[in-house]
């Protein structure tokens, strides 16, 4: 029994399977070269080659893990007591803060 293989691959020989849902790749995910049209293929070994879509996704994966990654970090500490007193200071501050800061926009439209 023969079993019919979709391959593409682009001009510089980057071989590629199309998995049935592979449509629309138009770029070889290797060298970004354009890719050619797909033939079929029964007597190739296929074994070995990825699908083009399971080539791109590894290719964003790849890239996605060189990425640096923002973050923020913020030590907490274990004790829930103190953080709980150190949350409240800081609402406690943040309100006075705000408060002050709209007393000084006030003022300020004043005397306009
Ligand atoms: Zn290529």
């Amino acid at each position: 029994m023969n079993v019919n293989y979709t391959i593409i691959e682009c001009k510089n020989n980057h071989r590629f399977r199309m998995g049935l849902t592979d449509d629309g790749f138009r770029d070889c995910p290797e060298c970004g070269d354009y890719l050619k049209r797909p033939y079929i293929s029964t007597k190739e070994n296929v074994q070995g080659l990825i699908t083009i879509g399971q080539a791109w996704r590894e290719k964003r994966k790849a890239e996605s893990n060189n990425k640096p990654k923002q973050s923020i970090s913020v030590a907490v500490e274990a004790d829930t007591n103190k953080l709980q007193l150190k949350l409240r200071a800081i609402a406690k501050h943040t309100a006075a803060l705000a408060d002050e800061l709209d007393a000084i926009d006030n003022e300020l439209e004043g005397t306009d």
